[in-house]
């Protein structure tokens, strides 16, 4: 084969994405009963917009974004993440004069250039929501709730919310450098990736996965120890309402979100079942971010939350992912007369909202059968001359295998009130 997908990227096929479905499904379901709406922004923006928006010096900035000229000679980059396009478009529709908070949700694909390795993919899906334009720590809770919620609601329950504050423009200067102060004579000894946070962004080195590095900044201070009134009451009543919602976290001085417009709270949600890629969450508060921007000084808080280890969570917890689409019912046909009545009898049952799937290939009754059985269809209706004639049909239920004779005029009715049975089963109402 000539013609392969892309390192890093995959297809969903047919036999995997009624599990897509269900989860997106579930998703908005959840989203709404928080009264959050749905945006959807454009797959590429400006590159400017994200260099601005997530920041010269991170890794997505700095290494991993799928930019590219357009014939035009635009710069333009493929969406690594939603928060600045979701502020952009913020700003340019003026959603804020709309209402005082605005609560937003997404899901949509995200393109990252990194190396592909077990949970990391160069285009993934994300979900995740922004709640713009409220300062208080019920805000950051409900976001936090929010994106728990999905995972509750999915089966997902081995999971930790961990949750931590870096700080504003007022307390975070001074710690930075109290931080550097205290790096400074191990700086050497830390990994590549940390030396080169070092001067800008110290911060970051805190949250480094190198084990090494971990040990040696064992002792680092920490931002939450050294927030300004403010942040420090933020912090203490965002607790408070997470534990009125009883929602189970810990407090993690090692999360953060390492750039200067992220504010106050950071939050993670990991899940011990994925292995070294465990974070399936990560969130916070940007206040600073829409100046940023170009916009007015606009609090805001949100989390991105990655849709393809949310699945590997549920396959771990064995969660249920929805079923497969499988027809209601097949029309096998005997002969000729019966197959083209099959095309039309099909018809009438889709036009009913009952899935049928019929014969087109002129395959042996034989054959047709086998398909049936393949496509696990609750009925097989089949059909010939001799039964077209007697204007009777055969009906098998393929779920208890008992065949029944019933007069075509009454073919679809006697489906309706079975599918309709079918129903009350799987729902547990007799
Ligand atoms: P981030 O935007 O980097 O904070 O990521 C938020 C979430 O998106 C992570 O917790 C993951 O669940 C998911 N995620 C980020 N990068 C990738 C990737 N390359 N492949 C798959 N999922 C990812």
């Amino acid at each position: 084969m000539r013609f392969k997908s892309i390192k890093g990227t995959k297809d969903i096929l047919p036999e995997e994405s009624y599990r897509w479905q269900f989860v997106e499904q579930t998703i908005r379901t959840v989203m709404h009963t928080f009264n959050y709406r749905e945006i959807r922004t454009p797959i590429f923006e400006e590159t400017a917009l994200f260099a601005r928006g997530i920041g010269e010096l991170t890794d997505i900035v700095g290494k991993e974004m799928y930019t590219f000229q357009d014939r035009g000679g635009s710069s333009l980059t493929l969406k690594p993440e939603m928060t600045a396009a979701v502020m952009r478009s913020y700003l340019q529709y003026n959603l804020g004069e709309q209402q005082p908070l605005v609560k937003v949700y997404y899901i949509a694909p995200m393109f990252r250039q990194e190396r592909p390795q077990a949970g990391r993919l160069r285009q993934f899906h994300q979900f995740g929501a922004e709640a713009i334009g409220g300062k208080q720590p019920a805000v950051d809770a409900e976001i936090i709730a929010l994106s728990a919620e999905v995972y509750r609601t999915l089966g997902v329950r081995n999971f930790d919310v961990k949750i931590n504050s870096v700080g504003c423009e007022n307390c975070r200067p001074a710690y930075k450098e109290k931080l550097q102060k205290h790096l400074k004579n191990i700086v050497g000894k830390l990994s590549e990736e940390s030396q080169k946070r070092f001067e800008q962004n110290p911060l970051r080195i805190l949250d480094s996965k190198n084990e090494n590095d971990q040990v040696l900044t064992q002792d680092a201070p920490l931002m939450k120890d050294h927030l300004c009134q403010e942040c420090s009451s933020h912090f203490a009543e965002l607790q408070k309402v997470l534990a009125s919602l009883e929602i189970k976290f810990s407090v993690d001085g090692r999360i953060v979100r390492g750039l200067d417009y992220y504010t106050k709270t950071a939050y993670e949600i990991i899940s011990k079942d994925l292995g070294s890629q465990d974070a399936l969450v990560g969130g916070g508060r940007y206040d600073l971010l829409l100046k940023e921007l170009g916009g007015k000084q606009t609090p805001s808080v949100g989390f991105a939350a990655g849709i393809e280890r949310l699945l590997v969570a549920m396959e771990k917890n064995k969660a249920y992912c929805g079923n497969e689409h499988n027809p209601t019912v097949f029309i096998a046909s005997a002969d000729e007369t019966g197959r083209s009545w099959s095309l039309a009898k099909a018809m009438e049952f889709r036009r009913r909202g009952i899935s049928c799937d019929v014969d087109t290939l002129n395959r042996s009754l034989k054959s047709q059968m086998r398909e049936a059985d393949r496509q696990r269809v609750k009925y097989v209706i089949i059909i010939g001359q001799n039964e077209l004639s007697s204007e009777q049909v055969s009906v098998k239920d393929m779920t208890t295998g008992e065949q029944t004779t019933i007069m075509i005029d009454e073919l679809i009715t006697y489906i309706e009130r079975g599918v309709g049975k079918h129903e009350q089963r799987k729902t547990g109402q007799n």
